[in-house]
């Protein structure tokens, strides 16, 4: 496979152990070698998908912006919980532009980019933080979870209010009013083209062939299980792709 372009995952240094069994009298075919590295699978994850032909644009590619300090890391995934990117979103603007508004209104809230891989509406598949660091897409509840984005506005008007606005306390409604006034007047959504649902889907199947993911759910249902609050996300559209990965990929919702 010549034409997968692998120049910018050659970074650092790999440990590899290999297993080797020779049988006296017998011809040794086969050498079991076994890679047991956290930046071999995070290239292997890049690498499967190039090679099913999708673009996927690592951190150095789309010159994401370095966090500053050391992040925290976190490894043994178990869910992925569905994001989109927010009712100032669009499918109509450059996947890499949104991208990067979305690293701009992150950086301000948690210094650092908080999906694991963003997926933009042109089937652009980007690495948004280093699988082996910890997200910060759900409130209190990001341990062992893999946050994906769909740099999109999947929500329809009104669900903010049904979903989240209407439960909150008079001081949170007022904290809130700059959440719930865009989606009052909010009246386009996006309907996620099929290249980025094809994009999606072979995301989420690369990632459960390296980890043992059970659940996966929208960012609205993992919120409620961590803090009992709402969320709009991913919206109605975001809930219904939820909905057909958990049932193609036999996958449980989150518990
Ligand atoms: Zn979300």
């Amino acid at each position: 496979m010549s034409d997968i372009r692998n120049e910018d995952l050659k970074t650092g240094t790999f440990d590899t152990w290999a297993v080797i069994k020779a049988k006296r009298a017998v011809a040794v075919n086969t050498v079991q070698v076994k890679v047991n590295h956290k930046a071999a699978t995070r290239q292997a994850i890049i690498v499967s998908l190039r090679r099913e032909g999708y673009t996927v644009e690592t951190r150095a590619q789309w010159k994401a912006k370095e966090p500053p300090g050391s992040p925290k890391r976190d490894w043994d995934y178990h869910g992925i919980a569905i994001h989109h990117a927010g009712n100032s979103f669009s499918c109509e603007a450059d996947s890499a532009e949104q991208l990067r508004k979305a690293e701009r209104i992150d950086f301000e809230k948690f210094g650092h980019l908080s999906y694991h891989y963003a997926i933009g509406c042109d089937g652009l598949i980007y690495e948004a933080l280093d699988i082996r660091n910890k997200g910060a897409h759900i409130a209190v509840g990001n341990t062992g979870v893999i946050g994906i984005v769909m740099l999109a506005d999947l929500s329809v008007h009104g669900e903010a209010y049904k979903e989240e606005y209407h439960e909150k306390s008079l001081l949170g409604k007022m904290r809130g009013i700059f959440d719930w006034v865009p989606d009052k007047v909010d009246v386009v959504t996006d309907e996620p083209p099929e290249v980025q649902i094809k994009a999606l889907f072979a995301l989420v199947k690369a990632l459960r062939t390296y980890f043992p993911i059970t659940s996966l759910g929208g960012h609205r249902e993992y919120q409620r299980l961590a803090t009992h609050e709402g969320r709009a996300c991913p919206g109605a559209y975001g809930m219904i792709l939820v909905n057909m990965l958990r049932n193609d990929l036999k996958l449980g919702g989150p518990k």
